[in-house]
């Protein structure tokens, strides 16, 4: 396919919504993937924009239906991505952006490692993560527990990571997410190399 992947992940807090806000406009055409929850949706969100929020029951006909190209438990709630409009996306020769968690990185890596770059960002700190979950007055105490206990052992898979982005302050945060989505796009994939090699040999 000739497109490309760039797949975000990092504890829920860590900014990631906001890198892509912020640097939308200097990345070029892009398509964000919006994946299927059977989480509640929180204040501010709705359907259909931040995610789509579905039942269990219908996430689990569309797991049976093949639907999705991942899927994940996360905080005991099922996330995924479904496969078509990925699929269509990158015919079209596009950037597609993924905010999914080590799980699903995993998933795509198996999938799709060829055109896959991929980034971790998280806060400097597990503190400055409390701070802002309980700043942002989202989610209750029990499920910002859930979410921190879920970064302490997402963190150790920053190795697995083609880059690390380590947000700070959001332009900061921002401009490294535009120098890691630009070479996102110029990452190849094997088939796309091998034309290229025949074409640049011509006839010799
Ligand atoms: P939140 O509930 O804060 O929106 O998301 C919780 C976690 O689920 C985040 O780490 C986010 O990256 C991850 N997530 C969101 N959508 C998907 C998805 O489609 N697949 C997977 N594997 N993880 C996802």
């Amino acid at each position: 396919m000739p497109g490309a992947i760039l797949v975000l992940s990092g504890p829920s807090g860590a900014g990631k919504s906001t890198i892509i806000h912020t640097a939308s406009d200097a990345i070029g055409e892009y398509y964000f993937s919006i994946s299927t929850t059977t989480r509640s949706p929180r204040v501010g969100e709705s359907d259909g924009k931040d995610y789509f929020f579905v039942s269990r029951e219908s996430f689990e006909e569309d797991i049976k239906l093949g639907n999705f190209l991942e899927y994940a438990q996360v905080h005991g709630n099922y996330y995924g991505t479904s496969l078509k409009p990925v699929e269509a996306a990158l015919k079209k020769g596009k950037l597609v952006i993924f905010d999914i968690d080590v799980q699903g990185h995993r998933l795509i890596r198996e999938k799709l490692n060829g055109i896959t770059t991929s980034v971790f960002v998280t806060p400097p700190t597990l503190v400055e993560l409390e701070e802002r979950l309980h700043s942002r007055r989202t989610d209750d105490d029990a499920v910002i527990q859930k979410r921190l206990s879920n970064a302490t052992e997402e963190i150790c898979a920053i190795s697995e990571y083609d880059f690390v982005i380590v947000n700070g302050t959001v332009e900061q945060a921002a401009t490294e997410f535009i120098i890691v989505a630009n070479a996102a796009r110029l990452k190849c994939s094997r088939d796309e190399e091998e034309a290229f090699i025949k074409k640049w040999l011509g006839d010799k």
